[in-house]
């Protein structure tokens, strides 16, 4: 154990709550780790391990049924979740966008780290040249009411996001399951990029995307 690791995850173990005629499941159990500053943590697993409720209980979206997680220390239920969320970038298996424009999609990310534009944002992540094909680029409307966009096209603007935000933890849930070959490849420089320096959660049922 050591107690100068960023984040500690220390027994957590969480069961989902049953409902009607569902049984309460056991996603995680006794789940130890520690994670030290600028490390990269691959957590691979197929479909159903648990590894998104893990990284939805770093983000406090859920809290664990058993044990806890710490931030420097400090047990994440003492800490503001604006700093919580603040210190991370997501990028979730399935991104969600809002009912505005493509920049503000993007710049719904920013944050107190945002070091480049939403212009530079968007290429970094090859968003860039599909933006610019739509009627109005930047200032089209997304969303439910807006236009729809491919499945790789979402996850290259959620990446977007997370460039732009910049945060220290970054975590990639499944973040470029939906790309084709060739977009995948293309990103793969950009991606050494985003990661570099900061700690990273790089989650993926499949070996090689992580590798
Ligand atoms: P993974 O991301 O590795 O595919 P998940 O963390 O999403 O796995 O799911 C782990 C287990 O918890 C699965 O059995 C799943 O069905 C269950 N589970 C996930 N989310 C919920 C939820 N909101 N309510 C009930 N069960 C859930
Ligand atoms: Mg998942």
């Amino acid at each position: 154990m050591n107690s100068q690791a960023l984040i500690r995850i220390v027994g957590v173990s969480h069961t989902y709550p049953g409902k009607g005629k569902t049984p309460p499941r056991q996603a995680l159990k006794e789940i130890d780790l520690d994670i030290q500053s600028g490390e990269m943590i691959a957590l691979l697993g197929p479909n159903g391990s648990g590894k998104s409720t893990l990284i939805n209980m770093l983000c406090r979206f859920q809290d664990p049924t058993r044990g806890s997680i710490l931030f420097d220390g400090v047990d994440i239920k003492k800490i503001a979740l604006k700093d919580i969320r603040e210190s991370i970038s997501m990028v979730p298996q399935k991104p969600f966008l809002f009912d505005v424009s493509v920049e503000e999609n993007i710049e719904i990310g920013q944050s107190k780290y945002t070091n480049m534009t939403i212009k530079e944002a968007a290429k970094t992540s090859h968003s860039f040249d599909f933006i610019e094909k739509l009627p109005m680029k930047f200032q089209e409307r997304l969303g439910e009411q807006g236009t729809r966009v491919s499945g790789g096209q979402l996850q290259r603007l959620a990446l977007a996001r997370a460039f732009y935000r910049n945060a220290p933890i970054l975590i990639l849930d499944e973040a470029t399951s939906a790309l084709d070959s060739e977009n995948e490849e293309n990103i793969q420089n950009s991606m050494k990029q985003l990661i570099k320096g900061k700690t990273t959660f790089m989650i993926a049922h499949r070996f090689s995307s992580i590798r």
